[in-house]
């Protein structure tokens, strides 16, 4: 359920601050430490899933609350013309924790093409 060792469930659990926007009994919300963007938040569910390899059809609920919740907390950070959501999972992707976080990114400027291409 959480992990001791987790910075993420060290945050749910008020072990470590945050500078949290929203909590409810499933999902958590907290601005990104160091961000790349304008409005950068992280919606995290308050289970431990390590990554989205990890999901289970138990985990659905919180999942699906990240993202009902997402709209809602981009605008009322500012992101009101647009939005991106970006899960990293695993090495590929430079997962840098292994507790599943939905990064929402906002403007007010536009934040350019989703991925570089490969050459
Ligand atoms: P990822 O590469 O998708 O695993 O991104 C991890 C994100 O977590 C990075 O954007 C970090 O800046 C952010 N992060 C790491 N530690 C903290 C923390 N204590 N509070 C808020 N954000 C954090
Ligand atoms: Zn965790």
């Amino acid at each position: 359920m959480t992990d001791p060792n987790c910075i993420f469930c060290k945050i749910v659990r008020g072990e470590i601050p945050s500078k949290k926007i929203y909590d409810d009994a499933e999902v958590m919300a907290f601005h990104d430490i160091r961000p790349q963007a304008p409005v950068h938040l992280l919606i995290i569910p308050k289970m431990h899933i390590a990554t989205l390899y990890d999901a289970q059809p138990a985990h659905q609920s919180a999942l699906g609350r990240m993202l009902a919740v997402a709209g809602r907390l981009a605008r009322e950070a500012g992101a009101t013309d647009g939005f991106r959501t970006i899960i990293n999972n695993g090495r590929v992707a430079h997962q840098e924790v292994y507790h599943v976080h939905m990064h929402v990114l906002g403007g007010p400027d536009s934040l350019g093409s989703m991925l570089q291409r490969h050459r």
